[in-house]
């Protein structure tokens, strides 16, 4: 095929122990270009004995490589340089996962950014960090010891994959873990350029590990492996519960990153301008495949004829094409099986009697391909599963309500709680529904951008535990106490 990306690799391989290698069994998937449906390449699907090798790697590595023990300014300097290498290969990191997952290629690129910020963060928080220390009368000293806890096992979803595997990488190898990751079956190209990055950078062979596989298989081994203490996952509700099941008998550490129905509230004070960009942003940017999407928008009352007009137009607007073209605002979805999940939400939606409002279809100059026009249903009410289920695509749903306390009722009518969103220009009422409106994360007449040194995780069924910051380190490293006579 002429328009797979140069360097693109004729198998993925695993890397384990600083080695591009095979499935010891030789199993392979096919890996498919979404725009197209036809596979580019295949990637190895790693058994069981692939997990053993690359955990036995990753243990050999955490006792004897240094890694572990070294001074947190050394550490710092090799994720540095990993940023380096990142933001070196951001145009190669950009076009590779933008091919891979159907994300548009402007957005992507500015995921391959915040991937080298995630090294660069972590890098700098260890070299800042401080450890308690009591002074007990006089007589005894109590003083926290860190360690990390070992090898840590980092299983990750398809959507942002790069960014995704740094957020996990980078305060995982921070915290003096050797890690082993299993990224998502249906994107596993843009992780390839990691094994020379991390080998320039000075990360000792064994430190870092990938095994491909399939969920079930390659996933599953690793969550089940005795030598893996620390599990961090990040992908849907129904797979964090069977994890964490299967992780019990190994009483391992869990940091759950899971799905989301995040609210976007729109009071009638609100600067609409501003809360149509990000109604927009929030659902259609990256494919809508984003797990903070804001896919319920509640519009109040007085304002929601407009408003839902508003958002249809710009919907319309809204660019679809070929993930590759610089113009392109929505591409297309990760996968066909992927795709024929998003579509079902349409057809349900409708059968069920949400009133479509624009979209709902494949675009007509995009015959082939998993793509779908910006979709917007109005009038869509608790009783619809759109206003329930994760859709995970270009599907927003919106829901007129009449005062605040319907609103904050709509808004925590869910399982999930990941994210929520607020737009009034009146402070007091903002600071309130805040208060109140139960997600991990809000953002008042805002969205997207945080601070990394905040948490970041849900509540509900969106999430167990808070990665960000030192949460992240707390989570990557056991505390112990002496408690010492003097
Ligand atoms: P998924 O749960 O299907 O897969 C995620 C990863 O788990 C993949 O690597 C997969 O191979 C692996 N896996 C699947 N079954 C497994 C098993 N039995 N044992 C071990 N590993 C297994 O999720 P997805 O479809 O790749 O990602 C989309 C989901 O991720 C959405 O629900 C989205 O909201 C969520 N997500 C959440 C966040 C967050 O920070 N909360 C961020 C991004 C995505």
């Amino acid at each position: 095929m002429s328009n797979v990306p140069d360097g693109v690799p004729e198998l993925i391989t695993h890397y384990i122990g600083g080695e591009l290698v095979p499935s010891a069994g030789g199993q392979t998937f096919g890996v498919l270009e979404p725009a197209t449906n036809t596979e580019y390449t295949r990637a190895a699907a790693g058994q069981a004995a692939d997990v053993d090798r690359a955990v036995a790697a990753a243990a050999a590595a955490f006792r004897d490589s240094g890694w572990a023990d070294m001074r947190n300014r050394a550490r710092a300097n090799v994720l540095n340089r990993i940023a380096d290498g990142i933001e070196a290969r951001g145009e190669r990191i950009a076009q590779w996962e933008s091919f891979d997952t159907g994300l548009p290629i402007a957005q992507v690129e500015q995921q391959a950014k915040r991937a080298a910020e995630n090294f660069r963060f972590f890098a700098d928080l260890i070299v800042v960090q401080t450890e308690e220390a009591y002074r007990v009368a006089d007589v005894q000293l109590n003083y926290v010891v860190r360690k990390p806890k070992g090898v840590a096992g980092l299983i990750t979803p398809w959507n942002t994959p790069f960014m995704l595997e740094s957020w996990k990488l980078a305060p995982a190898l921070a915290s003096g873990c050797t890690v082993v990751l299993k990224p998502a079956e249906w994107s596993p190209l843009s992780v390839s350029v990691l094994p020379e990055i991390f080998e320039e950078a000075g990360v000792p062979a064994g430190v870092f590990n990938i095994v491909h596989g399939i969920g079930e298989e390659a996933g599953d081994a690793l969550v089940r492996h005795p030598d893996v203490p620390v599990l961090s996952f990040t992908g849907e509700t129904t797979t964090g519960k069977v994890i964490m099941r299967n992780a019990a008998d190994g009483l391992k550490g869990l940091s759950m990153e899971l799905g989301g129905k995040s609210p976007n509230i729109i009071f009638a004070d609100a600067d609409l301008d501003a809360a149509l960009d990000s109604a927009i942003f929030g659902v259609f940017s990256l494919n809508g495949e984003r797990c903070t999407a804001g896919s319920r928008v509640l519009v109040h009352r007085s304002i929601y004829d407009d408003f839902v007009r508003r958002l249809g137009e710009r919907a319309e607007r809204f660019q679809v094409g070929l993930p590759a073209d610089r113009g392109t605002e929505l591409g297309c979805l990760i996968h066909p099986e992927h795709f024929e999940k998003v579509i079902g939400h349409v057809e349900k939606a409708k059968a069920e009697g949400a009133r479509l409002v624009t979209g709902g279809k494949r675009p007509a100059h995009l015959p082939e391909g998993n793509f779908l026009e910006p979709t917007v249903f109005a009038d869509v009410t608790p009783e619809h599963t759109l206003f329930r289920e994760e859709v995970f695509g270009p599907v927003v749903a919106v829901t007129p309500f009449d005062d605040e306390a319907e609103a904050i009722r709509l808004a925590n009518d869910t399982k999930y709680g990941l994210a929520a969103y607020v737009w009034t220009n009146d402070l007091k009422r903002g600071l309130r529904v805040a208060n109140q409106v139960e997600s991990g994360m809000l953002w008042l007449n805002s969205h997207n951008i945080r601070d990394l040194r905040t948490p970041f995780g849900g509540i509900k069924a969106s999430g167990v535990g808070h990665e960000g910051g030192t949460r992240s380190i707390d989570f990557y490293t056991d505390q112990r106490i002496v408690h010492a006579w003097i």
